[in-house]
């Protein structure tokens, strides 16, 4: 296997490698109008641009978050916005030195003969998309595919389209300077077991690293978006140490040494229990060649979204609430969080729902 030779091969090596700074994570607030407007509905916020922006700038914009990031996914029509005074978002996280990245795909639709899984969108005209976003300051990507757990699924086809979509996401990516953020996301829904959730991820992602190398995407310029291994939701809940220990065992049999990081999704576990697993991840003693930290969306915003409310006056509320997360989850990408993080409204809840789309 070769890589293929990018102009940007030492670009995408740093800032694939700075992003998994220990002590730093991602924050995921990319969500699609769509799925924002969900988000905002929760607590009876109207799904305008503007009350959009101004979620976002209460979140690029509160005091000590970036120092715990090293880098922000944005929706395509954040990358573009402004705080209400004129600084473009892109420089406000450039600023506090953290990285602007992007989600490029367009979705999920069903895989025709399968029960319900699905491949995901966005490969025609990408590289153009790419380049635009590089011009406009992003400097990373997201491409999320999903797999789910079922009497018969994942199928090979199901696995194979997808691993076969990201590889392409990636070196495209590549080849116009973003680094690729690889995300197959089994779902957590359903009544399996942690062992079943195990072997699924490490299929899932042994022909992740298949076709990444057919396609000879640059590792060390990427990073590795996966689910944690845990039981279904419809199973009764183990303790992080024992997630920490499954997760880390399947990311040894399948993740190349080569790859800087892996970012965890939260994937609708409660803020608080992602950032237990996730530090009880780093506490694991034993081989770990990549940094092990946060990609989260809904874990990282529950407890803000609901401080805001959508009122002026709450927005030093909900920044302490989103400070109390970063701070909580930079400790776990060094195993030093002590569980002793000031609960916020919603930090415990589980953030579940069904057949999730981003
Ligand atoms: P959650 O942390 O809410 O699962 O989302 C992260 C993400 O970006 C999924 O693509």
């Amino acid at each position: 296997m070769s890589c293929f030779k990018s102009k940007y091969e030492a670009e995408l090596i740093a800032n694939a490698a700075y992003i998994g700074t220990p002590g730093k994570g991602i924050l995921a607030a990319d969500e699609s109008t769509g799925t924002i407007g969900k988000r905002l509905s929760s607590i009876n916020v109207e799904n305008v641009e503007e009350n959009r922006r101004s979620l976002r700038e209460l979140l690029f914009t509160t005091p000590g978050a970036l120092e715990c990031l090293s880098g922000v996914i944005l929706f395509e029509e954040t990358l573009y916005q402004k705080t209400h005074d004129g600084k473009p978002f892109v420089d406000v996280l450039k600023v506090g030195k953290v990285l602007p990245g992007i989600k490029v795909d367009k979705g999920t639709v069903e895989l025709p003969g399968t029960n319900g899984e699905t491949t995901t969108q966005g490969l025609d005209g990408l590289a153009e998309r790419c380049q635009k976003y590089y011009a406009a300051g992003a400097r990373f990507a997201k491409w999320r595919a999903v797999l789910k757990i079922g009497p018969n699924e994942p199928s090979q086809l199901a696995i194979n389209d997808n691993a076969n979509g990201l590889a392409r996401y990636a070196v495209i990516c590549q080849q116009n300077g973003l680094v690729p953020i690889v995300e197959p996301e089994i779902l957590v829904d359903g009544p399996h077991n942690i062992d079943k959730c195990a072997d699924v991820t490490e299929r899932v992602l042994a022909a992740c690293y298949k076709a990444l190398n057919d396609h000879h995407v640059l590792l060390e310029g990427t990073l590795l978006k996966p689910n944690m291994v845990t039981p279904g939701s419809d199973s009764p809940k183990v303790a992080p140490e024992v997630i920490a220990e499954y997760t880390v065992r399947a990311l040894q049999r399948t993740v190349p040494a080569a790859v800087p990081a892996v970012v965890f999704l939260s994937g609708g576990q409660s803020e608080e229990e992602a950032t237990l697993n996730l530090n009880a991840m780093n506490k694991l003693k034993g081989k770990k060649p990549w940094s092990l930290s946060f990609s989260f969306g809904r874990a990282l915003q529950q407890s803000t979204l609901k401080a805001w409310a959508g009122k002026k006056e709450n927005v030093p509320k909900a920044q302490k609430a989103l400070l109390t997360r970063c701070k909580a989850n930079s400790q776990a990408t060094l195993g030093t969080y002590k569980g002793d993080a000031q609960l916020g409204e919603g930090a415990a809840e589980s953030l579940h729902v069904k057949d999730y789309k981003y």
